[in-house]
């Protein structure tokens, strides 16, 4: 007996992607193919080396280079950056570096409706979606916009080669979170699923190979590999709780963006996992486990992550203001989240209750 398929809309982003070892050498040509004559080079100051070596590469199509990038995207800094690009006359942005530097990219985008270039450097997904960010006064606000989706998406495992380990575990852990929720968004659909199913299973197996061999190409290859498809789940989905609880605990108590991720996600996909068979069906097979919640709890311990939100910096006295901004604002979730049940959820992150 088939089962019926559930009503789907799939509304299909414009991507282009260009992926292997030594892609970064394509930028030129990716810059021609859009036209583009004039990119001022975006990175953080820590990936400054990496923004010349991509000027120098671009060679008379680099305009300038703006290395101010940092973390949530600081209204002043994306205001200097578009200040730059306007006083170099940009025709475009080449964003090289993390999510903090594909959204300043996105940020200038908005503002000036200039076209991205990405060049992502780890596995947070920014490049595959519309969402921009932008913080001021301690408050982040987010939004879609198709103008900010970078045109063309460069992605080469060599680049990642020297991401400290450290990062790269948490940061293929936040990669998982957006395909787990892509898996039972409300606008999930049948080629979104498999994207996060293969995703998830890519990073299961690249993450521990990167930690036992950090300069392995094959494994970099894979993690990558396994972050544009969760990446591109993350832009055509709507999140649910696990997104919603990380943006208040990034935007108001700072807590860092992928460890954040990766200790709460074993949490949310106890209390959501239930609720959405099919959800756990298609992780149970990508992580070849009965035991979803708990995989990813042991796994990501195992792998060196923080145990808890105390251990990255959440106290108990955190936890009403918490509470009480995601029950306030609405947001898409397989089940009812109540006060009760939330302030339960997080008091057991908060104490790492799933930790082994
Ligand atoms: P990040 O971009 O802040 O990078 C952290 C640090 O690592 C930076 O100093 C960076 O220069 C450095 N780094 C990056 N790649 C490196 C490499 N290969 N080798 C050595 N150092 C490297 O961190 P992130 O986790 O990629 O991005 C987090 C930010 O992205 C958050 O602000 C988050 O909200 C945002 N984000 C947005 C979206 C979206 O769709 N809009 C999606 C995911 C994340």
């Amino acid at each position: 007996m088939t089962t019926q398929q559930p009503s789907f809309t799939y509304d299909a982003l414009p991507m282009r992607v260009v992926f292997g070892a030594g892609s970064l050498a394509q930028i030129p040509h990716e810059a021609e193919r859009l036209g583009l004559r004039r990119l001022l080079v975006l990175s953080t100051p820590v990936q400054q080396a990496l923004a010349e070596h991509a000027g120098t590469l671009l060679e008379d199509a680099c305009v300038g280079r703006f290395t101010e990038a940092g973390m949530h995207v600081p209204a002043d800094v994306a205001a200097a950056a578009v200040k730059a690009a306007r006083e170099a006359d940009a025709d475009g942005c080449l964003a090289i570096g993390g999510g903090s530097t594909i959204g300043l990219g996105k940020a200038i985008a908005l503002e000036t409706g200039l076209p991205v270039i990405s060049v992502p450097t780890t596995y947070a997904g920014s490049e595959m979606t519309p969402i921009w960010g932008l913080t001021e006064n301690g408050r982040k606000r987010t939004g879609r916009d198709r103008s900010v989706l970078p045109r063309s998406v460069v992605y080469d495992p060599e680049l990642t080669l020297g991401l400290p380990v450290d990062m790269s575990v948490t940061s293929g852990f936040n990669a998982v979170a957006h395909a787990v929720e892509a898996l039972y968004a409300p606008d999930a659909s049948p080629i979104i699923s498999l994207m996060a199913e293969e995703g998830v299973r890519s990073l299961a197996t690249a993450l521990p190979a990167i930690v036992e061999d950090p300069h392995s190409l094959q494994a970099r290859s894979d993690a990558l590999r396994g972050a544009w498809l969760c990446g591109a789940c993350l832009g055509a989905t709507t999140m649910s709780l696990h997104h919603k609880l990380c943006h208040i605990l990034g935007g108001t108590f700072d807590l860092p963006h992928a460890d954040t991720h990766t200790v709460l996600l074993p949490y949310v996909a106890a209390f959501n996992l239930p609720a959405a068979p099919a959800a756990e069906q298609a992780l149970r097979r990508a992580l070849a486990t009965d035991d979803v919640p708990e995989h990813l709890a042991r796994t990501s311990i195992e792998l060196g992550a923080p145990r808890s939100l105390a251990d990255i910096g959440l106290t108990e006295e955190d936890l009403s203001e918490v509470v009480s901004q995601a029950v306030g604002q609405p947001y898409a979730n397989p089940r009812p989240v109540t006060s009760d049940a939330l302030r339960s959820l997080l008091t057991d992150v908060l104490h790492g209750a799933l930790a082994p």
